[in-house]
């Protein structure tokens, strides 16, 4: 049974961490070190513990998804963070421009002194102490508010963390959304949110009144492009794999199709065949992780009833089917073709098993659609034909892109991850993430040499002079 830690009231937390991150400004390397080595063996330690805690809170979900989306992906970022670190917290050096030569400049990075991250509940040790660990990099303290929704895990990061921690240094903060809502509401120096867009919008308002600059991490529909030019069957397995792993609750799930028009029959019996290879059962098989609450499960249902109730066409993917009596809240896959715009299942971000499939003839028609709706967090394309492949990427804006595949642009430690517009702002993962939360200070150190009093008033003869020669020289 996970030791609930007990509770620091929220401000006297707050407090305890503003404080210290004002006494020390300047952290160095090797305390820094220090806190992401004691952040690694305590996932090391624990990465059994932390398996099962997911898999209770989900009902059914595999360790193996874990030990891959979860602690893998976390391992990366912590190993990348380590080793990079003297480098990217080093001063920069930038040159002079003529006009203030003989004076030298550089930037310092210094940390931003106290972060709060609010996260979710679908990957919850990537999406969580991820950012926590890149915040921690960059020298400053971290409050973290996980998930309600995965209460085992949750209340045992709480726990380890408060076990190799001191509370002024990295905290974890337990609750509901009542407790998020006052979490947001404190004059964090950043503060780092991962979830829905609504939710999102809510947090960026709290963070406003105190001017406490934001990343938010959100949500959306991200599209998927299939080209004429494709390997349909290469395609279909690995929009399957994307779309189906953690059974569609990961944030840049290709959330549909858009495919060229009479290739739905071919598409449907390819989609079919890669679920069955991936999942050859559904029922218990563990590869196929429950939908995470009886609430989500049901808004799920919802949107195929209404898509079945207006016409669309429904289909359910092999293998046996889970019946609707299914003793988990694990989902059939479903393919739903030609849905109409006024849909649910058009219009909000699907996060389940649900594909679907949007016919089009001309590129020109996929790039409309594409850009007449919110910016998405993920687009993906397949084919073999550049050209149409470069007129996509270049006509249309999202956080991020996978060609031939879906999903790993997130898995590339050195690509910059966020989203654009409605999708969120600000990225992380490698150095831009170290850069999130960090101060890049300019300073410059004037020379005694300076030219710059030739630019005080009274203005006259030889202000006049100084200015027509620079105009000469830049
Ligand atoms: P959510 O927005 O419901 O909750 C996220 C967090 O916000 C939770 O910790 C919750 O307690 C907290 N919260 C709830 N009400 C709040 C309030 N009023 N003020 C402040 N915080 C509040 O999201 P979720 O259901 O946990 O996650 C699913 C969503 O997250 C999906 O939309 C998904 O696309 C998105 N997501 C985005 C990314 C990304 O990297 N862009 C990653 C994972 C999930």
């Amino acid at each position: 049974m996970t030791q609930i830690p007990p509770t620091i009231p929220l401000q006297a937390l707050f407090d305890a961490q503003f404080n210290a991150s004002r006494a020390q400004i300047d952290v160095p390397l090797a305390l820094r070190r220090d806190r992401l080595g004691r952040l690694r063996s305590l996932i090391e330690t624990h990465a059994g513990a932390l398996s099962e805690a997911i898999e209770s809170d989900f009902g059914v979900r595999s360790r193996q998804l874990t030990e891959a989306a979860d602690l893998f992906v976390l391992r990366a970022a912590i190993g990348q963070l380590q080793k990079e670190l003297p480098r990217w917290m080093k001063t920069r050096r930038v040159a002079t421009p003529i006009y203030l030569l003989p004076a030298s400049a550089h930037i310092q990075r210094q940390p931003l002194g106290v972060v709060g991250v609010i996260g979710p509940w679908n990957y919850p040790l990537q999406l969580n102490l991820g950012p926590a660990a890149t915040a921690l990099a960059a020298g400053n303290r971290v409050m973290l508010k996980p998930s309600e929704l995965t209460p085992h895990t949750s209340a045992l990061m709480a726990s380890l963390v408060q076990q190799s921690f001191a509370a002024e240094e990295f905290s974890v903060v337990l609750g509901g959304a009542d407790v998020a809502q006052a979490f947001s509401a404190l004059p964090f120096d950043h503060l780092f949110f991962t979830g829905s867009t609504s939710v999102g919008r809510l947090v960026a308002a709290a963070a406003a009144a105190n001017l406490t600059p934001t990343t938010l991490e959100l949500g959306g529909k991200s599209p998927c492009v299939v080209d004429a030019s494709c390997d349909l069957n290469d395609a279909a397995i690995k929009i399957a794999h994307g779309k189906l792993l953690n059974a569609g609750q990961t944030c840049i799930a290709p959330d549909y199709v858009l495919l060229p028009r009479g290739q739905e029959a071919a598409f449907e019996q390819a989609y079919t065949a890669a679920v069955a290879k991936l999942f050859p059962t559904l029922a218990g098989n563990p590869d196929y992780a429950a939908i995470v609450s009886d609430r989500h499960h049901a808004r799920l249902v919802a949107l195929l009833d209404e898509a079945n109730e207006k016409g669309a066409r429904v289909v359910d993917v092999a293998p046996p089917a889970l019946g609707s009596s299914a003793p988990t809240r694990q989902m059939n896959p479903t393919l739903v073709f030609n849905p109409a715009p006024d849909l649910r299942l058009m219009k909000e971000e699907l996060f389940g098993p649900i594909l679907p499939v949007l016919p089009y003839d001309t590129i020109d028609e996929t790039i409309a659609f594409i850009n007449a709706r919110p910016r998405p967090l993920a687009l993906y394309w397949f084919g073999a034909d550049t050209s149409a492949r470069d007129r996509l990427l270049g006509s249309t804006v999202s956080g991020g892109v996978t060609v031939n595949d879906t999903l790993m642009h997130v898995a590339h430690e050195g690509l910059p991850f966020g989203g654009v517009g409605e999708s969120g702002w600000g990225s992380y993962h490698g150095e831009s993430g170290f850069l999130r939360f960090t101060q890049q200070k300019p300073v410059l150190v004037q020379s005694r040499w300076a030219m710059g009093k030739l630019f005080y008033p009274p203005y006259g003869a030889a202000f006049d002079r100084v200015m027509g020669l620079l105009r000469r020289w830049l």
